[in-house]
C-alpha cells in the first residue's frame, strides 16, 4: 500500500482489526471495492488523523447495488417471506447490535468524535430499540375493507398496504448509526430492500452494522450499504430511474437538490428531515434547578450537530439575567475532549470543515454586533474542537438567528413582550422543533399549539421516542419518520374493487 500508514487510534482490538483493512462495500450480500477501484480517508476528529479507508463509489457501484435490491424485491426469500419470519430477522439485529456494543460504540466515537458513552446510550442502544420497535410492526402492517358508496355500480373493494419497493437511504455525519437505524427499521419491517449511503464523514458504523446484517440471516440484496461522496453516489441514488423511494437526512440545501433530482428522472417518492433553527422559550416561573442544565444540554449535546439543536433562547425579561449566567456556568463546567476520554462531556465537531463553519458563524454574529457571554473559542491545537458559546445582545434578522450553525452555539434574547413570544419563535424558515419551559400548564399547552413545529416539548428538549413521528413543518422537511408514520412512509396503498 503506497498510502501514508494510518493512526492507531483503537482501544479494542477487534475495533483496531476492522479499521486495519480496506472498507468495503455490501452488494448483495458480498463485500466489494468501488469498481473505479477509488477509496477515501476516514478521519478521526479529534486528531485530525486518518483512522481508516472506505471505498469511494460512483454511479456504476450505485448501479450494481440497485439491481441487487430489485432482484431481493422479487425474490420469494424476501417477497414471500411470512412477516413473523421478517420480525424475527428484524430482532435478530437488534440483538447482534447489543452483543457488538463496544465495538459499534468505539468505531462511532472515532469517526464522529463524540463522547464514548453517549455513543453506547444514544447511537447504539437507540438503534437496537428503533429496530426492535419495527420488528413488531410486521405483524401488525393491515389494509382495510371499504364500504363503495357508489349508487350505480355494486363492487367490494379492499384497500392493501404494500412496501414501496427499492429505496435509496442517505444519511447524515452526526448520528450516524442511528440514522442508518430510523430509516432500515421501518423500510425492512415494510418489506422493501434498500441502498443505504452513510455520510463521507462517517461510514464506518453503516460498514460494521452491514456486517451485523450479514450475520443475523437476510437474504442477499435486501440491504446494500455503499460508501462515498454525495456528488457522486448520493446524487445517483436521488436521480436512479430504478429506486422507488429516497429518504435523506441532512441540511436543507442538499434536500432541496434530492427533490429536484428525484422529480427529474422518475418522480421517487420523497422524505427529507432537514435542517432546523429550534427556539426554546423560557418564562420566569419555570423550575430553574431543571431548566438551566437542561437547557446546556439541549445547546451543546452533541456539540450542537443536532437538527433540533436547541439554538434560538428566548428568556422572560426579568429572568434573563439570571439564566445566562447559569448557562454561562453550565457550559464552562462542560469538559472538552476526545470522545475516548472518560471524562468528557462534549467532543470535537465532525470535521475542518464544519470546525471552519461554525467559527466563521461565530465571528459573523460578532461582525453584525452579538457579544459572548461564554465561549467563543477554538479548544487546542489539534482536533476540531471549540467552547460550548453563548451568545447575547442579538436581534432576530443577524444570521446566527436565521442560518443552522449545526455547532455548540446559542442565541440568548430576552422577551418583554409575553405575547410576541410565539411570532418570534415562529420568525424562521425552519419548523423542526421547539422548546417551551413554564410551571403554567395552560400557557404551555396554549403555546404549543402555536408553535409552528414538527415537535413541541415541555419542560424538556429533545425527547424522543419511536412511538412519537418525527419531522418538520416549512424547510424542515417532507413527511415523518418513526411510529406508524415510518410505516405510511415506505408503504404504498393499493385500491382492489370486485364487481358483484
Ligand atoms: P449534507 O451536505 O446535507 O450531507 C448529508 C448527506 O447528503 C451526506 O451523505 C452527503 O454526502 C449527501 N449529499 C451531499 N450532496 C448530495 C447530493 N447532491 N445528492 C445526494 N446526496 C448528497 O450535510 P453536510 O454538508 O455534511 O453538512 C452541512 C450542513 O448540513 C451542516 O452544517 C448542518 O447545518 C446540516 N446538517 C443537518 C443534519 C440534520 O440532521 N438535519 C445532519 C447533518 C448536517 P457526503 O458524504 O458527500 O457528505
Ligand atoms: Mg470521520
Amino acid at each position: 500500500m503506497t498510502d501514508a500508514a494510518l493512526e492507531q487510534a483503537a482501544t479494542n482490538p477487534k475495533v483496531g482489526a476492522f479499521l486495519a483493512q480496506n472498507r468495503k462495500n455490501l452488494i448483495n450480500n458480498e463485500w466489494v471495492d468501488a469498481r473505479n477501484g477509488g477509496t477515501f480517508d476516514v478521519v478521526n476528529p479529534a486528531t485530525g488523523g486518518v483512522i481508516a479507508r472506505c471505498a469511494a463509489s460512483d454511479k456504476s457501484d450505485i448501479d450494481e447495488a440497485v439491481k441487487a435490491a430489485r432482484r431481493a424485491f422479487e425474490n420469494p426469500d424476501w417477497a414471500a417471506m411470512p412477516p413473523s419470519k421478517r420480525a424475527r430477522l428484524i430482532w435478530k439485529l437488534a440483538d447482534l447490535i447489543e452483543a457488538n456494543l463496544e465495538e459499534l460504540a468505539e468505531l462511532e466515537t472515532l469517526d464522529n468524535g463524540k463522547p464514548f458513552s453517549l455513543s453506547k446510550m444514544v447511537d447504539v442502544m437507540s438503534s437496537a430499540e428503533a429496530f426492535r420497535y419495527y420488528a413488531g410492526y410486521c405483524t401488525k402492517i393491515e389494509g382495510k375493507t371499504v364500504t363503495p358508496s357508489n349508487p350505480f355500480q355494486q363492487f367490494h373493494a379492499y384497500v392493501r398496504r404494500e412496501p414501496i419497493g427499492v429505496c435509496g437511504q442517505i444519511v447524515p455525519w452526526n448520528f450516524p448509526l442511528l440514522m442508518a437505524s430510523w430509516k432500515l427499521a421501518p423500510a425492512l419491517a415494510t418489506g422493501c430492500t434498500v441502498v443505504l449511503k452513510p455520510a463521507e464523514q462517517t461510514p464506518l458504523t453503516a460498514i460494521k452494522l452491514g456486517e451485523l446484517i450479514v450475520e443475523a440471516g437476510f437474504p442477499a440484496g435486501v440491504v446494500n450499504i455503499v460508501t462515498g461522496f454525495g456528488h457522486t453516489a448520493g446524487a445517483a441514488i436521488s436521480s436512479h430511474p430504478d429506486i422507488d423511494k429516497v429518504a435523506f437526512t441532512g441540511s436543507t440545501e442538499v434536500g432541496r437538490i434530492i427533490a429536484a433530482s428525484a422529480a427529474q428522472s422518475n418522480l421517487k417518492k420523497v422524505t427529507l428531515e432537514l435542517g432546523g433553527k429550534s427556539p426554546t422559550i423560557v418564562f420566569a416561573d419555570a423550575d430553574m434547578k431543571r431548566t438551566v442544565p437542561g437547557l446546556a444540554n439541549a445547546a451543546f449535546f452533541n456539540s450542537g450537530q443536532v437538527c433540533i439543536a436547541a439554538t434560538r433562547l428566548y428568556v422572560e425579561k426579568s429572568a434573563f439575567d439570571s439564566v445566562v449566567e447559569g448557562l454561562s456556568a453550565a457550559a464552562q463546567a462542560f469538559k472538552v475532549g476526545p470522545g475516548m476520554a472518560a471524562d468528557t462531556r462534549m467532543g470535537p465537531l465532525v470535521s475542518q470543515e464544519q470546525h471552519d463553519k461554525v467559527s466563521a458563524m461565530i465571528q459573523a454574529g460578532l461582525d453584525e454586533g452579538a457579544e459572548i457571554a461564554s465561549g467563543g473559542k477554538r479548544v487546542g491545537n489539534s482536533g476540531y474542537f471549540i467552547e460550548p458559546t453563548i451568545l447575547v445582545n442579538t436581534t432576530q434578522d443577524m444570521r446566527v438567528n436565521r442560518e443552522e450553525i449545526f455547532g455548540p452555539v446559542i442565541t440568548v434574547q430576552p422577551v418583554a413582550d409575553l405575547d410576541e413570544v410565539a411570532r418570534l419563535a415562529n420568525d424562521t424558515r425552519y419548523g423542526l422543533a421547539a422548546s417551551i419551559w413554564t410551571r403554567d400548564i395552560s400557557r404551555a399547552h396554549r403555546l404549543a399549539a402555536q408553535i409552528r413545529a414538527g415537535s413541541v416539548w415541555i419542560n424538556c428538549h429533545g425527547a424522543s421516542d419511536m412511538s412519537l413521528p418525527f419531522g418538520g413543518y416549512k424547510e424542515s422537511g417532507w413527511g415523518r419518520e418513526m411510529g406508524f408514520d415510518g410505516i405510511e412512509a415506505y408503504t404504498e396503498v393499493k385500491s382492489v374493487a370486485v364487481a358483484l
